[in-house]
């Protein structure tokens, strides 16, 4: 197993506004803004502010941190109105994943169909 520790990543740098990003809602628990490189016209990026570096690091007493991102992502969703025609909420953990950022995040890909996924690369 990968052991990635509690590092400092840049989306706690985000969090702590020690480097710019495009955020697009913010709460006690968590923060959301737009993906540097988005897989899609809508990409964004659900980080709660509790640390776990990866979705294996998450006790079921803190199922409630997942819990946030993904019904904040569905509101952000339908107040953007593009909750009817669909979305895709995905999160990665580990290398296989092709996680790349060890703060858990969750993103939200819409504004376009997505297809099937799960091909390996
Ligand atoms: P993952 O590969 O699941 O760990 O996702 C990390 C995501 O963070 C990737 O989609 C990156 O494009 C995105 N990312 C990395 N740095 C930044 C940044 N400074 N601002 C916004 N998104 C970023």
């Amino acid at each position: 197993m990968t052991n990635h520790g509690l590092q400092v990543t840049i989306f706690h740098k985000i969090i702590n506004r020690e480097i710019p990003a495009d955020i697009v809602y913010e709460d006690e628990h968590m923060i959301a803004f737009r993906d540097i490189a988005p897989q899609a016209p809508v990409h964004v990026l659900f980080v709660p502010k509790q640390d776990f570096a990866t979705l294996n690091d998450v006790p079921e007493a803190s199922a409630l941190v997942i819990g946030r991102l993904a019904t904040a992502a569905a509101r952000y969703a339908k107040a953007q109105g593009f909750a009817d025609r669909g979305y895709r909420i995905v999160m990665n953990c580990n290398e296989d994943g092709g996680q790349t950022v060890f703060q858990i995040h969750l993103h939200l890909l819409a504004g376009a169909p997505l297809g099937h996924f799960g091909v390996p690369s």
